[in-house]
């Protein structure tokens, strides 16, 4: 096996390890591949990941080209421009960065009716930073609304990326903030199934609060250059 397909089976299981020790079900791993070659993403496709997170969309759309054939879920998991709406709604299956109306229903217009719903995941400025993108909590419920009420959109659940703050357990506080609002907001939105929460740094953390989709780069990929 190369490194990256051991990295891959050993993640897995770690991943495993973790939500049976705090009794969640295991999360979805979505591999961050941004800055990442074409091959890599192919190594890890070979190995049976198929959900893969980009930052940019032109980035992706490259690789997207170099990949052509492989059944890739497509995640877009970086700040999105109004202007790029166009082609995120294209070129992706999911967008995890939505934090405002513009951006709803520039994605709403843009998705072909063609193509299955694009799923979509409301970004929440959790801890309330300055120049993070992001909603801020009170916002959520909101988008989520505004995302429900259109036939070519799918409200998927919630995002977010804490400050990078070395307390754990202001980390920890910040998770449940983000389990609760995901609670609160379920109960209206039934279809919301996903909560996009921890990185190679605090992903147990996360499951152990209650993450459903795990972002994994650097413990996956190696360093990025
Ligand atoms: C880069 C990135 C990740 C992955 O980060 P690692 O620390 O490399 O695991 C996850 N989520 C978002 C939004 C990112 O931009």
């Amino acid at each position: 096996m190369s490194t990256i397909e051991q990295r891959h089976h050993d993640l897995l299981a770690d991943l495993q390890a973790v939500a049976t020790r705090f009794g969640r079900p295991l999360p979805r791993l979505l591999a961050v591949s941004k800055r990442q070659p074409a091959a890599a993403i192919a190594a890890l496709h070979a190995a049976g990941q198929r959900a893969f997170g980009e930052n940019y969309v032109q980035e992706a759309m490259a690789k997207q080209v170099e990949l052509a054939g492989l059944e890739i879920e497509w995640h877009l998991i970086g700040h999105l421009q109004t202007n790029k709406a166009r082609e995120a709604a294209r070129h992706f299956d999911w967008v995890q960065s939505v934090d405002r109306l513009r951006l709803v229903d520039a994605l709403a217009r843009e998705r072909s009716s063609e193509l299955p719903p694009l799923n979509l995941l409301v970004q929440v400025n959790v801890d309330d930073e300055d120049s993070k993108s992001g909603c801020r909590i009170d916002e959520a419920g909101g988008l989520c609304a505004a995302i429900s009420g259109h036939p070519n959109l799918a409200l998927r659940g919630l995002m977010a990326i804490p400050a990078p703050d070395p307390d754990h357990e202001l980390r920890r506080a910040a998770f449940r903030r983000m389990h609760a609002l995901f609670d609160q907001l379920q109960a209206l939105h039934p279809g919301m199934d996903t909560l996009s929460l921890g990185m190679s740094e605090d992903a147990d953390l996360a499951i152990e609060e209650g993450s459903t989709m795990v972002r994994i780069g650097t413990a996956l990929f190696g360093k990025r250059e």
